[in-house]
């Protein structure tokens, strides 16, 4: 709930929470209820629950994500990202961000009001124990509003006091996920003073975090976000969003002919504070509160339910039966393929990196028996978690290597380097410079192909 005085139109002019002043209006969301908060509900489970988790599962003893940036050391769903890995890092942020620009034309803001990280926490937790604490919206306002009686108090410190402890909670699990489970046990099990600066940052952002559920709330989404910000040009007329049936709703008010009584409920229970039925507007983040709310409405006054419902705006306007049409479907579709695209990429990683050059400064050598050598410099990385026998074979002609030194072997994430030299019989070459591929075997599975060239007389 939200002093609506001065919002019939101000809507246009700046965000519903902030007065033409540019003071911030407080919101009092009303404790949403139905089936789609419940549905919201048990999905904000299994994100925090994966949030939560993900720092203590081990893929063949390597962490599932790690972000660790600092060692530039990226572990994702259990594929170590190596520097020379670059490319593919760039090659799926591209795809996520084309999924990402995608989805939102497709299915408006289903991130935000979903699975969005600030959404599950403010909606999800802090709020549920606001709920929990102080009541719903009338008795919180009631008490912000009233003055500093012992329940005030009592109830004021408890809920700052949980707030706190949920931030540290918070912190601590973030930073598991950018130095690891092993790492963050080791740290606090050393006295404080041996990690004073990494305390004081964990003291900052807890403070942070703190900072934005209590006060700060839900102007992340209408004033800091970059996509909530961009939405005006992600969304169009078929984008499907959370909407209001303006058809069916209007004229408004008790006794007219449309189905919207005007009774405000929706913008009661809004988190944003805002009224949809001024259309789709940029804080709205599809948390569908609102359409519960509504729905509960029409029960009571015996209409059908959907006044407000996710739809487009053309679907609206031309009174689709379906929220899907071609296009949607198309660019399902297209989002499908970047998927797989995404896992397939994660998925076909060569498990080493295999660089071979030839010896700077040095051309060919002859031999006896009308033989041609090469000398050769070898570098493979380990992206594996194993430990692996390796094993180099010239598999585009007839030839003889030798290696420099002991036998070919990586331990697991390590890297090898050697010489070898590449004897081939001059009947074979094709001209002063052939074009030869390597195969890098390991226990007799060819894993990786190389193509390089060998110069000759
Ligand atoms: S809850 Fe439904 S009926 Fe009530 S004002 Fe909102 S749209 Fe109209
Ligand atoms: S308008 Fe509805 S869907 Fe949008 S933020 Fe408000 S309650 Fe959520």
């Amino acid at each position: 709930m939200i002093d609506m005085q001065d919002t019939d139109t101000s809507f246009r002019d700046r965000p519903i929470n902030i007065d033409e002043r540019g003071s911030r209006k407080w919101v009092y969301a009303k404790k949403p209820k139905g089936k789609w908060y419940t549905r919201r509900t048990i999905f904000s489970w299994f994100v925090l629950l994966f949030f939560l988790v993900v720092p203590f599962i081990r893929v063949n003893g390597n962490p599932f994500i790690l972000l660790d940036i600092s060692s530039r050391n990226f572990i994702l769903f259990g594929a170590i990202f190596w520097a020379q890995d670059t490319f593919i890092l760039a090659l799926l942020m591209l795809s996520f961000i084309l999924f990402i620009i995608l989805f939102t034309v497709t299915y408006g803001r289903l991130w935000c009001g979903w699975a969005c990280p600030q959404t599950i926490f403010l909606e999800m937790v802090f709020r549920k124990i606001e709920y929990l604490v102080e009541g719903d919206f009338r008795k919180r306002l009631k008490l912000d509003k009233g003055p500093w009686t012992f329940e005030k108090i009592w109830k004021k410190l408890l809920k700052h006091s949980i707030f706190i402890l949920i931030s540290l909670m918070m912190t601590n699990t973030f930073l598991m996920w950018f130095i690891g489970s092993e790492k963050w046990l080791i740290l606090i099990a050393e006295p404080i003073s041996e990690n004073f600066s990494g305390f004081v940052v964990m003291l900052i952002v807890s403070g942070f975090f703190y900072w934005v559920y209590s006060y700060f709330r839900e102007q992340i989404c209408t004033m800091v976000c970059p996509y909530g910000r961009m939405q005006g040009v992600l969304l169009d007329s078929k984008s499907i969003v959370v909407s209001y049936d303006y058809k069916r709703g209007e004229p408004r008010g008790a006794k007219t002919k449309g189905d919207c009584i005007d009774c405000g409920q929706c913008i009661f229970v809004c988190p944003i504070g805002i009224d949809i039925r001024n259309g789709t507007q940029l804080e709205c983040i599809n948390c569908t509160a609102c359409i519960d709310q509504c729905n509960t409405v029409m029960k009571r006054t015996a209409k059908d339910p959907g006044l407000i419902r996710f739809d487009s705006d053309t679907g609206i306007k031309e009174g689709h039966k379906t929220i899907w049409n071609s296009r949607n479907r198309a660019y399902t579709v297209v989002l499908i393929l970047l998927f797989s695209f995404f896992i397939y990429t994660l998925l076909s990683r060569p498990v080493i990196e295999t660089t071979i050059l030839r010896t700077p400064g040095l051309l060919y050598q002859e031999n006896t028996d009308n033989i041609i050598s090469n000398l050769y410099n070898i570098k493979i990385v380990n992206k594996t978690h194993d430990y692996l026998p390796l094993e180099i074979r010239l598999i585009s002609h007839e030839g003889e290597i030798i290696m420099a030194g002991s036998k070919m072997e990586i331990e697991d994430q390590a890297m090898f380097e050697s010489t070898f030299i590449l004897f081939i019989d001059r009947e074979v070459l094709e001209s002063d410079n052939t074009d030869v591929e390597f195969g890098i075997y390991s226990k007799d599975e060819l894993i990786e192909t190389y193509k390089t060239n060998f110069v000759g007389p």
